[in-house]
C-alpha cells in the first residue's frame, strides 16, 4: 500500500516529509515495533504495544496516546491480508542539533505498511545456514530502537556470505541473532538466551515459550555458550517475519544430524496452526 500515516495524516509515500532536524534523522533517537497482520488481524497486538510502552519508558519517552485506535484507523485502509506494520516513533523535531533532548517534545510518528517474504514448509524443512559474530552492538539491545548500524553491519555480514543471520557471541556467551532471537535443543530440552540487556525480548520468543510449554515441552531459559550452541541437536532462529527458522549449518559446524530436527518442525507447525487459528 502506497499510503502511509505521518504525524496524524494519511499520505503518499512519495510525497510524505519529515524535517532535517527530527531527532530520528540526526541521531537514530527513537524506537520501532514491526508487527505482522494475519487474514486482516493483527497479530499479538498488545504484546507489541506494551514492548513499544517499554522501550519508549527506557529512552525517556510517554508512551503514545490512541495509537492502537490510529494503528486500526490505518490497516482499514488497506485491502491486503497479509502484510507487516512498521511503526516507527520519534523524539520529534528540535530546532538545534542537539544531543540534549527538550522535555515533553511532540514525538514523530510513521506507520507503513511493508511485506516480507515468508518462508514456505519446503524451505523450512531444507533448513538454513547461519554465521556467527561477536556481538559488538551497545548495551541496551532490549530497546527495540531505530539505530540499528549495529545490527545492520551484522545481517549484511550473513547475507553477503549467503548465510540466512549471523548468530551474536558476546563473553562467549550466545545473545540472539541479528534480527531474530535463538532457540536451541539439546537431548530433547530447548534452551533460549534468558532475557537481559543484552538481546530484544522477542515477541516471537514470548510466543513460542508459551506454545512449547503448552505441549508439555521442557524449556530452559539460560546461558549458552558457544560450545553449547556447536554442540546443539537442533538450532533455530525465531522473528515475527518468519517464526521459526531452522538453523542446519553454523559456518563450517553442521548442527545434529545436519537436517532440520523434528522439535523445530513440530514448533514450526504448532506455530503456523496458531496464527491461522487466530
Ligand atoms: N532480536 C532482534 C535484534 C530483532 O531485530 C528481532 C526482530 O526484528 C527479534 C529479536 C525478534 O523479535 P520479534 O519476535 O518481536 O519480531
Amino acid at each position: 500500500m502506497d499510503e502511509i500515516y505521518l504525524n496524524g495524516k494519511f499520505v503518499s509515500r512519495s510525497s510524505a516529509q519529515i524535517s532535517i532536524m527530527d531527532r530520528g534523522f540526526l541521531f537514530g533517537d527513537g524506537v520501532y515495533e514491526l508487527i505482522p497482520v494475519y487474514n486482516k488481524k493483527i497479530f499479538l497486538l498488545h504484546k507489541h504495544l506494551n514492548r513499544l510502552k517499554n522501550s519508549l519508558s527506557l529512552i525517556g519517552m510517554s508512551d503514545i496516546s490512541g495509537i492502537e485506535d490510529i494503528i486500526k484507523k490505518f490497516i482499514s485502509r488497506n485491502s491486503n491480508d497479509h502484510f507487516f506494520i512498521y511503526l516507527h516513533v520519534t523524539r520529534g523535531e528540535q530546532s538545534q542539533r542537539n544531543h540534549i533532548y527538550k522535555e515533553a517534545m511532540e514525538p514523530t510518528i510513521l506507520i507503513m505498511c511493508e511485506e516480507y517474504p515468508s518462508y514456505n514448509k519446503d524451505q523450512i524443512q531444507k533448513g538454513f545456514h547461519a554465521c556467527m559474530h561477536e556481538d559488538f552492538r551497545w548495551l541496551k539491545s532490549n530497546i527495540k530502537s531505530i539505530s540499528l548500524l549495529g545490527n545492520v553491519m551484522l545481517k549484511n555480514h550473513a547475507s553477503k556470505h549467503g548465510y540466512y543471520e549471523t548468530l551474536l557471541i558476546r563473553n562467549n556467551k550466545l545473545t540472539e541473532g541479528s534480527a531474530s532471537n535463538v532457540f536451541m535443543v539439546k537431548d530433547n530440552i530447548i534452551h533460549t538466551p534468558k532475557l537481559s540487556n543484552e538481546l530484544l525480548p522477542g515477541v516471537t520468543r514470548d510466543l513460542l515459550i508459551d506454545l512449547l510449554k503448552d505441549n508439555n515441552m521442557i524449556i530452559n531459559e539460560s546461558d549458552i555458550s558457544q560450545d553449547d550452541l556447536l554442540s546443539s541437536d537442533e538450532v533455530w532462529c525465531s522473528s515475527s517475519t518468519n517464526a521459526v527458522v531452522p538453523i542446519t549449518m553454523v559456518d563450517e559446524n553442521q548442527i545434529g544430524s545436519g537436517k532440520v530436527g523434528s522439535t523445530s518442525l513440530l514448533i514450526y507447525d504448532i506455530t503456523r496452526d496458531f496464527i491461522k487459528n487466530y
